[in-house]
Order: C-alpha cells, then sequence, then structure tokens
C-alpha cells in the first residue's frame, strides 16, 4: 500500500510543524521545577504532545521524561520511537540554527533531521492511516523520548512506567534497516608503580592524552627526563611511522606532543591515534627498568597501532564484523598508569568472551580492570519478520533493490527498547549532517519517509 496521495494532502501541515518544532531549542538544561531536563525540552513535548491530541490521538505525558501520542486498540503494539531533544547548536551556520529557513527545499535547523523531521513524518504517518479509515487491531504508539543526546535517561524512565511495544522501529539513524549494533564495552586498565630503580635511563614523569573513551585522541603528551639523547631516534620514528611528536626541550624536562587526528570511537582506522604513537615510540628508547617501563612496554606490544584488538587477545570476528578497539584515554604518572578502552565487539558474539580475552590478557602483569561497563549487541536475523517487512517497504518506495540490512558500530536509539531497530531517517547517499553546522531535511525526503513510515505501520499491523 502507497501513501502518496495521502501524504501529499498534508504537505503544507507536516512541513509547517517540522519548522515550529525545530524553532523549540530544545537543548538539555538543568533541571527546573518539575521539567528533569530543562524548559525547551519541556516546551517541545507539550508541543508534540499537543499537535498529536489535535490531530485526534490519545496522549500521554509520562510524567515529563517522555510522552507518547497513541492510535487504534488491541493488545499487541507497535512502536517509533523518536527523540525531541537536540544537542546543542555549535557555531559557523548558514541560517539561524533554530529559525528552521527553508531554502533550495530543504528545511535548515538543529533537529530538523536529528529527530524532529522524523518525529512529525512518523505523525502524519499515522495520521494519514487514520483518515483512510483503518481501524488498526493493535495500537500504534508513537513514543517521544526526551534526553536521547546526553544520557537516555528518559527511555530508563519510560521503560520503568510504561509498556513497551511488542515491535518497533527508531527512525533516529539511517536507510535502509539496521538489524546490527555491534556490543560496546569501555573499560579501565590501572597499575600501581611499586618497583622502580634509578638505573640512569629515560624517567618519564607523566603521559597524558585523549578526551573521552569513545573518540580517537588526536593529541597526547610525555614529559620526560632526557638521561640519553631522543630527538634524533624521534626524527627517524616521525619520518618512519609518519607519526607528528614534537620535541620540546625545557628547562629540566623535555616534553614530546604528539599531534594525530581524530574520529568517532566506531571508526578509529578513520583517526590516527596520538596515544598510540607516544607509546610506540616510548618503546624504542631506553626507559628505567621498573613497573612504569613495563606497563609502557605492555600497551605497546598488545595495542601499538591496532584497531581490532587481536594483539590484546580480543581480535573476535563473526560473518558480520570485527571486532573495533579504540584507545581512548591514558594517563601516567610516576606512581601509577591507567588506559581507558573503547571497543566495539561483533553482533553475535557474547560480552564475556570479550572480558575473559582481557583478563588472559592481563594475567600476570599485576594490571587491573578497574572498571567495566557494557551494552549487549543488538541483533535480528536478516529474516526476522520485523526486518523482512520493513526491508520490503524500504524497497517499494525507493526502487533500491541492491541495499541489504546493515550492521554498524555505533549505538542508535533503537537499542534503548527491546524489540527494536533503527530504521531511517537518512537516505544513503545523503549528507549527514546531524550534529553538524546547517543540519537540515530535504522536504522531498520529509514528504518520502511519512509515506515509508504510513506503509510499515500498515505492513507491521497485519504481519
Ligand atoms: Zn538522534
Amino acid at each position: 500500500m502507497t501513501f502518496e496521495k495521502t501524504v501529499q494532502i498534508f504537505k503544507d501541515d507536516i512541513i509547517k510543524s517540522t519548522q515550529e518544532l525545530v524553532q523549540i531549542k530544545s537543548v538539555k538544561t538543568p533541571a527546573v521545577g518539575d521539567m528533569p531536563f530543562g524548559k525547551g525540552i519541556q516546551d517541545a513535548l507539550e508541543y508534540t504532545l499537543s499537535l498529536g491530541k489535535s490531530l485526534g490521538f490519545k496522549t500521554k505525558n509520562v510524567d515529563n521524561h517522555a510522552g507518547y501520542i497513541e492510535f487504534g486498540e488491541g493488545k499487541e503494539m507497535v512502536g517509533i520511537l523518536c527523540h525531541l531533544d537536540v544537542v546543542p547548536e555549535g557555531d559557523h551556520w548558514t541560517y539561524a540554527p533554530f529559525s528552521a529557513t527553508i531554502a533550495d527545499d530543504k528545511i535548515y535547523g538543529r533537529g530538523a533531521i536529528d529527530d524532529k523531521g522524523p518525529v512529525i513524518a512518523s505523525l502524519y504517518a499515522m495520521k494519514s492511516l487514520k483518515d483512510i479509515g483503518i481501524v488498526p487491531k493493535k495500537r500504534i504508539r508513537l513514543i517521544l523520548g526526551t534526553d536521547e543526546e546526553s544520557g537516555g535517561k528518559c527511555m530508563a524512565y519510560y521503560l520503568k512506567h510504561e509498556e513497551v511495544p511488542t515491535v518497533s522501529f527508531s527512525p533516529d539513524a539511517d536507510f535502509p534497516v539496521i538489524h546490527g549494533e555491534m556490543g560496546i564495552v569501555v573499560f579501565k586498565l590501572e597499575k600501581t608503580f611499586t618497583d622502580k630503580c634509578d638505573d640512569g635511563g629515560i624517567k618519564v614523569l607523566s603521559v597524558k592524552g585523549g578526551n573521552a573513551p569513545n573518540m580517537v585522541p588526536d593529541y597526547a603528551e610525555v614529559r620526560l627526563i632526557e638521561n640519553h639523547p631522543i630527538e634524533a631516534i624521534l626524527k627517524a620514528f616521525n619520518a618512519t611511522n609518519g607519526t607528528q611528536i614534537e620535541y620540546i626541550k625545557e628547562d629540566t624536562f623535555t616534553t614530546l606532543k604528539s599531534h594525530g587526528v581524530s574520529a568517532h570511537g566506531s571508526t578509529p582506522e578513520k583517526g590516527k591515534n596520538a596515544i598510540s604513537a607516544l607509546i610506540q615510540f616510548l618503546d624504542l628508547v631506553d626507559l628505567e627498568i621498573g613497573d612504569q617501563s613495563n606497563f609502557i612496554r605492555f600497551l605497546s606490544r598488545t595495542i601499538g597501532s591496532e584497531t581490532n584488538g587481536e594483539s590484546f587477545g580480543i581480535g573476535l570476528k563473526d560473518e558480520y564484523n570485527e571486532l573495533v578497539f579504540n584507545l581512548g584515554l591514558i594517563d601516567i604518572d610516576e606512581n601509577q598508569g591507567s588506559i581507558t578502552v573503547n571497543a566495539r565487539y561483533p553482533i553475535t558474539i557474547k560480552e564475556k568472551l570479550v572480558r575473559a580475552g582481557v583478563e588472559g590478557t592481563l594475567q600476570n602483569t599485576g594490571i587491573e580492570i578497574t572498571k567495566w561497563a557494557g551494552k549487549e549487541p543488538l541483533f535480528f536475523k536478516p529474516n526476522h519478520p520485523l526486518v523482512k517487512t520493513l526491508m520490503k517497504v524500504y524497497r517499494e518506495h525507493t526502487g533500491d533493490l541492491d541495499s541489504k540490512p546493515i550492521t554498524i558500530g555505533g549505538g542508535t536509539y533503537a537499542r534503548s527498547m527491546p524489540n527494536s531497530v533503527a530504521f531511517g531517517a537518512l537516505f544513503p547517499g545523503k549528507a549527514d549532517t546531524m550534529h553538524q553546522r546547517d543540519e537540515h531535511i530535504e522536504i522531498r525526503d520529509l514528504l518520502k519517509i511519512t509515506e515509508i513510515y504510513a506503509s510499515a505501520l500498515y505492513e507491521l499491523l497485519n504481519l
């Protein structure tokens, strides 16, 4: 079933509502009164719920933490999972970021594609079904999250207090269907240095680098006392490895500044890890013997510049992906050392296997795991009815018969709800402006996704 004509009837309303929602600056701010995520997010929630009500649907505000708009009756429920909060606008926009200016058939503004355009498209998809007289035998529930960008407290609250849909999709990523999202672990390794000896080697005072576990560090530095000259070795190292480590001689010590290229932790191969470069260099020189240098050499030999965790004992693979390893943070001084790693493991593999690999590698090193946090993978087989149905709808509407369901290293909003997959709203090959300046949604895409979501709901009702 196609909904082209029905959606055309609502064209102006879809555009206007998207603009109005984008114009609400729903960036998270400190709680005020009973608004846990601040006034902007509250306004966006109230706006959307009242729009849902005006279109003839049942609505509920879930204690200002989330909301939903519901259509139909029945025991089973088809969910659509969207969010109303946005990341801060940043600088250098062509059009004011909350103006929702229309230019070249695009609506510009923070949240236009992530995720406010898709919210409005989903709502008018429901309206399209309603207006052609469909009486659903399942409920359709558009779930409105309010804290996707900075912590996900909204869905934690929702899951505690409200019903989980039988199946759902989340229009907060890319088309076609994302049937697998890799598991994620973030772990911290620490070692206290007790064994030191003043053997005349190079004395490392500190090594610091990185901003967050899920970012490839673009900067790291070491301070050391250069008991042996290292400048020439460094020059040769940079020349051989294409690294950029600066040598700065100060009064009583030397600083080495390593410059890399940042990238998201899910795609470390796109960056250049500044910490990796530095530890590999330190492994080459004559460091003072002891726990500290053992720690540095251990890192160099088990991580080096690898981004698949192989030498670290967790080079795990399945038919879809291989493990992605990002050394995100380092902090070493004369008394202790620590690193923090963000690793993404293949969708059919269990977290305990990753843990076992790490523990195996740490055996007899005295290095301890002091933090470990994990998120299991999201995985639906490509022939799962939910995946098959959404793929079929996508193909019918786009004529894109070659695309297959995809797997990704990043985590989408779909993972915050059981039985859910990400489905759109960005089409393959279109510029991804989420979280960027000049974020926008093309108006023809906005209408197209409304049709796709209407068809998807229609099909899922009959599943
Ligand atoms: Zn989003």
